[in-house]
């Protein structure tokens, strides 16, 4: 249904206002404009052999239909290959940008098998649609007849924005409530500037809402309202809060000042980023210029760390992680960018210790090797006996991963169930939690995952809520 609808929306020629934030850094805009020339789009579209399997959309969570619109970009129909990338997903110039390609799609194509480097769909992709927005291709988001019904959405990531969308051009109410004072979840305070513009999530921000979502900005469940007076108020709801209790690991000396969670970190430079005063960083206990910087963690958010510290002109930036380099989590393709950029990374390394009178000042790093596999089939790390070193430091970023908060503590609701690792228990096909009603989306469902999968999640769950609400319709509720 909802399909038939986009393709109903495209080809009106309508434009669709588009909003630039003021102090977006130029620089940032630059880079991603260098890395990839607009030009480059039909020649690269043109390299694809449009084989008869298709592993690259097989590989795309959306399974988007990216040869047939390479084809049409190689061919310069640009409009229609708009309008075939917007069928299957939600934010293509998103996912263009941001998207760990060299794991899904890229990493799949049959060009690259054949060792002369893929395809840059990603980049295509993000072409395609940031065209659409300049030419006013994109239109405005028309809201189905009205159902009598409304739905609360915990959560404004990718997630519960998708969701939000299609519940719109459903003809449901949609209200967002986010503990946030920007919508936007990782895309507006994780993922750095400088491979996310955030204009670029700002316009679908401001899309939905002159489609007539309702978005309750600084709210936070669980402290301005329990689930149970959000299930009052709304015929439905989607929990969509995404994952945030940092992992951390107990070592000596990490309560000395100058050691940061990541996403602490990570949020300030994007507070500036939107020209917002950020006491924490103008007195530069958040920002790393002129210091010798440790990272630890080899994930993606350790990647954004250690460039966003390169970026803001740190003395150095080190990235000390406990396995190798063939066996860190993050993507590849980051880390051959963080080098580039000038960051050192100390693989098989782990931190003993933080060292300081008051500030950090030293990190006593153990050195490790990779043991027997692990039931995951991942060698573990142990400590090699051969010796330990120490690094500089004046800041120290702690990038190990996020786990789920305690959901049903927090909201006020023990009766929702959650798995031992805290994401929601939801069903695999519906997505509906063991409470009436109660449907869940994205990280807080999968553990820390990528935002194409959130996306996938939004879409997906839509068509469950509506069944469930069409077969449960009740007097309607006063949000609000
Ligand atoms: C630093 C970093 C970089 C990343 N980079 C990438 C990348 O390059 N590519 C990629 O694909 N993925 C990346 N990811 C992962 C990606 O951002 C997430 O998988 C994705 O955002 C999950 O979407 P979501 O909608 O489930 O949750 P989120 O984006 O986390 O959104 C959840 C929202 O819920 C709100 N919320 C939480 N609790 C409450 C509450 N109690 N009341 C009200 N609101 C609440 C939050 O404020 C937030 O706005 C990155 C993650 C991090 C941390
Ligand atoms: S959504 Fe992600 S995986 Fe799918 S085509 Fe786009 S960049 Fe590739």
């Amino acid at each position: 249904m909802a399909q038939e609808r986009m393709l109903k929306f495209v080809g009106k020629g309508q434009s669709f206002p588009e909003k630039r934030e003021p102090n977006l850094r130029a620089e940032d805009f630059r880079e991603i404009a260098n890395r990839y020339a607009p030009e480059k789009a039909a020649e690269q579209a043109s390299r694809c052999s449009q084989c008869g399997v298709p592993y690259c959309s097989v590989h795309c969570p959306l399974g988007n239909h990216i040869p047939d619109w390479l084809r049409l970009t190689a061919e310069g129909r640009l409009r229609e290959a708009y309008e075939l990338s917007n069928l299957t997903s939600s934010m293509p110039e998103i996912c263009g940008r941001i998207c760990p390609q060299d794991r899904l799609c890229e990493g799949n194509c049959v060009i690259e098998f054949s060792g002369h480097g893929a395809v840059t769909i990603g980049s295509v992709e993000k072409y395609i649609t940031d065209t659409a927005w300049t030419e006013g291709w994109v239109e405005p988001i028309e809201a189905g007849p009205a159902r009598g019904q409304s739905v609360g959405i915990i959560g404004a990531g990718p997630g519960g924005l998708t969701a939000a969308e299609q519940l719109r051009i459903a003809g449901y109410e949609v209200h967002i409530y986010d503990r946030y004072d920007r919508a936007g979840g990782l895309l507006t305070y994780g993922i750095p500037g400088f491979k996310l513009e955030k204009d670029v999530v700002m316009r679908r921000v401001d899309r939905l809402q002159v489609a007539g979502v309702v978005f309750h900005l600084n709210f936070e469940v669980g402290r301005d309202a329990s689930l149970d007076e959000l299930r009052a108020k709304h015929d439905s709801i989607l929990i969509a809060t995404g994952v945030y209790k940092a992992r951390d690991i107990k070592t000596p000396g990490s309560g000395l000042s100058g050691i940061h969670a990541a996403l602490d970190y990570l949020t300030a430079s994007n507070r500036k980023s939107f020209g917002d005063a950020v006491p924490a960083f103008d007195n530069g206990t958040l920002n790393a210029e002129g210091k010798n910087v440790v990272v630890i963690g080899g994930g993606d958010t350790a990647m954004d760390c250690v460039r966003t510290a390169i970026r803001q002109g740190a003395k150095s930036v080190k990235c000390v992680y406990r396995r190798d380099r063939e066996n860190m989590p993050g993507s590849q393709r980051e880390v051959a960018n963080a080098e580039e950029e000038g960051v050192e990374f100390v693989w098989l390394a782990a931190p003993k210790a933080f060292d300081g009178t008051e500030r950090v000042e030293k990190v006593h790093v153990s050195k490790m090797r990779l043991g027997a596999p692990d039931a995951s089939g991942r060698r573990s790390p142990e400590q090699d006996p051969e010796g330990d070193f120490i690094l500089d430091a004046d800041m120290v970023i702690m990038a190990l991963g996020f786990e789920p908060e305690d959901l049903p503590g927090l909201f006020g609701s023990p009766d929702l169930n959650v798995t031992r690792w805290g994401t929601i228990r939801a069903d695999h096909v519906t997505g509906m939690t063991n409470l009436e009603g109660v449907f869940a989306v994205g990280d807080i469902v999968r553990g820390a995952s990528l935002v194409v999968w959130a996306i996938k999640d939004g879409r997906d769950v839509v068509e469950h809520m509506h069944r469930w609400m069409a077969a449960n319709v009740r007097t309607t509720k006063a949000a609000a």
